[in-house]
């Protein structure tokens, strides 16, 4: 049977998601993680001499209020929305990587001259440019996600992710198109100047290592605890590790209503960017009580209005504002620290 373009579009779009074993949803890492908060719940149920039994751990996992809560239904919405539109916008964003990566190439050869080829055996060489790789997406995502809330205009955009009043691995999909695009760019400059000097000192034919062209070291922490920082499961890395790894409860702290953790834990899977800058609330070990979302009255909350169309409104009311010489938190329903809010 012949599919109309877009069709055939959506659902390639959608069988690269779920079925490419490096994709950042894939099946495969979503039952690794599934897998990994039954073992986790059951340890914790063990421990308290309680029985092991899947249907209760299930339960627990999938609690019907989440299941059936309007947040959860718009995060399947962005869910598909993202997976038609992300090739489209992805497309803007590979074109400033190739660029910038070759200029950056070009440039430090034409300053400081043709180096000769790497004498570091091919393990060596690719996993330096892996870890390199790795480390600018992370801190490329930390800036983003530190812009996003501080810069008004930039959060009106963002705020789509923080109204979600429940969490789970698809609200990681609940995003703005246009906070997508500039994170995809902001992504592109890191990764690309990052993968210039990787290519000027070690050649421009080392690769980084990768699974489905995402990097090995970003999958393995997709599979090991991405999902689970969107969802109820309280999983805390303290001490040391809570400084180097952004655990599925630091997360779960980004997305509180409570002012002491507004604007923490901006990182994805390293919490080292967040260390570094100021920004790294460490989880408490026991399960700390979190109520999600922002603005809890806000007209048009989960809506697709109230969160595809209104940003822009609202947004574009910042900048003529702005251009009025009124500032900004006179007419933002958020202001950057999200004091005003509440
Ligand atoms: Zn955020
Ligand atoms: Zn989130």
């Amino acid at each position: 049977m012949e599919l109309s373009p877009g069709i055939s579009y959506f659902l390639g779009q959608l069988s690269r998601a779920l079925l490419a074993p490096g994709s950042h949803v894939s099946l495969a890492s979503l039952f690794c993680a599934l897998s990994i908060g039954l073992f986790v719940l059951a340890a914790r149920r063990y421990r308290k001499g309680r029985r092991i039994r899947v249907r209760p751990l299930l339960r627990a996992l999938f609690p019907k209020s989440i299941l059936r809560s309007e947040s959860n239904w718009v995060d399947v919405f962005y869910f598909y929305f993202n997976i038609f539109i992300f090739g489209i916008v992805f497309g803007w964003a590979l074109l400033s990587y190739e660029v910038l990566s070759h200029a950056v190439t070009g440039g430090l050869t034409a300053l400081f001259g043709a180096r000769p080829p790497s004498a570091l055996p091919v393990l060596v060489s690719r996993s330096i440019i892996t870890v390199m790789l790795f480390l600018a997406y992370e801190l490329g995502y930390w800036l983003n996600h530190y812009l996003s809330h501080r810069v008004p205009f930039l959060w009106e955009f963002h705020k789509v992710h923080h109204t979600a009043t429940v969490l789970t691995p698809l609200t990681n999909f609940r995003v703005h198109p246009v906070y997508m695009c500039i994170f995809l760019n902001i992504l592109a400059l890191f990764t690309g100047l990052a993968n210039g000097v990787g290519g000027y000192l070690l050649g421009e034919t080392t690769h980084q290592y990768g699974l489905s062209e995402n990097n090995i070291i970003l999958v393995f922490f997709i599979y090991l605890y991405v999902h689970l920082q969107h969802t109820q499961l309280w999983i805390s890395f303290t001490g040391w590790l809570g400084h180097l790894l952004m655990s599925p409860a630091h997360h779960q702290i980004h997305h509180s209503r409570d002012p002491a953790h507004f604007n923490k834990n901006l990182g994805s899977c390293l919490a080292v960017w967040d260390w570094m800058f100021g920004t790294l609330y460490i989880p408490a070990a026991e399960r700390e009580r979190l109520d999600f979302g922002v603005e809890p009255d806000r007209q048009g909350a989960h809506t697709i209005w109230g969160e595809l169309i209104a940003p822009f409104g609202r947004a574009g009311l910042l900048v003529k504002r702005r251009f009025e010489g009124r500032t900004p938190q006179s007419v933002s329903l958020a202001a950057p620290d999200r004091k005003e809010a509440y």
